[in-house]
């Protein structure tokens, strides 16, 4: 861990350490029930087309439903017959029972490109959100570089977006990368790292007594030849950009 970071990681747990002890010692935290972002999202964003993605609840099969089926409002799985969600059957075991998923796969018709958005919003427990980083291993996905990226926003405002350029399982060309970005929405705040979100939690808790809900967005597009990487860059904030647009309440 580099110096920065450990110091980061330190105010940080100082942080929640401070929050834990006031509220021990001046009573309970209001909980701010309000969603930072819309319940849905729309069927378009800036022609891309959005269909809803849906899992098979059967823990054996538990498949991904095909696109075609899902947009067909299909409601079972054609392959075991069993109930679909749009909340996997992984999450549904391991997110806190008040967490909520939003999902939809996004498809340029006139590119054939596509881009998978989630949007996980808090419960009343912290375990809903957690790193990033931890999950993306776990899928297979190897990461190969972090960008920092801030994206202008209609409103004048700079949104900071964590770009992680990713390298899908099964790929054998390293010239096949996809990307993954996230950012952090409250009521209140949007910021483009855990860290920062924990930090604002921990303010918020300490200093106005409440414990608000984040939503935490995230993008994953497809595979790309690096040769175009700074053109990739461009698109994905184009469309984030818009996304922020239309989620925000
Ligand atoms: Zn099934």
């Amino acid at each position: 861990m580099k110096k920065a970071e450990a110091w980061r990681y330190l105010i940080v747990t100082g942080m929640i350490a401070c929050t834990l002890v006031l509220v021990e010692y001046t009573g309970t935290v209001e909980v701010d029930d309000s969603l930072p972002v819309k319940s849905d999202l729309p069927r378009t964003i800036d022609g891309w087309v959005g269909v809803r993605t849906l899992y098979c609840q059967n823990e054996v099969c538990g498949k991904m439903l095909p696109m075609n089926l899902a947009e067909a409002g299909v409601n079972t799985c054609p392959l075991c017959g069993a109930k679909v969600s749009s909340m996997s059957v992984a999450e549904r075991k391991h997110l806190p029972v008040d967490t909520i998923i939003i999902r939809k796969n996004y498809r340029n018709e006139s590119t054939n490109r596509w881009i998978l958005v989630s949007v996980v919003i808090s419960g009343r427990e912290r375990s809903s959100i957690h790193r990033p980083e931890w999950c993306l291993p776990g899928q297979g996905y190897r990461i190969a570089a972090y960008r920092h990226e801030s994206v202008a926003c209609e409103d004048h405002r700079s949104l900071p977006v964590t770009f992680i350029k990713i390298q899908a399982p099964g790929s054998l060309s390293t010239l096949q990368y996809g990307w993954f970005c996230y950012w952090f929405i409250s009521k209140t705040h949007e910021v483009g790292s855990q860290t920062a979100r924990l930090a604002w939690m921990a303010w918020d808790n300490v200093f106005y007594g409440v414990f608000r809900k984040w939503a935490y967005v995230s993008i994953l597009a497809d595979r790309v030849d690096s040769e175009q990487e700074e053109y990739d860059v461009e698109i994905l904030k184009d469309f984030i950009k818009e996304l922020r647009m239309v989620i925000r309440p």
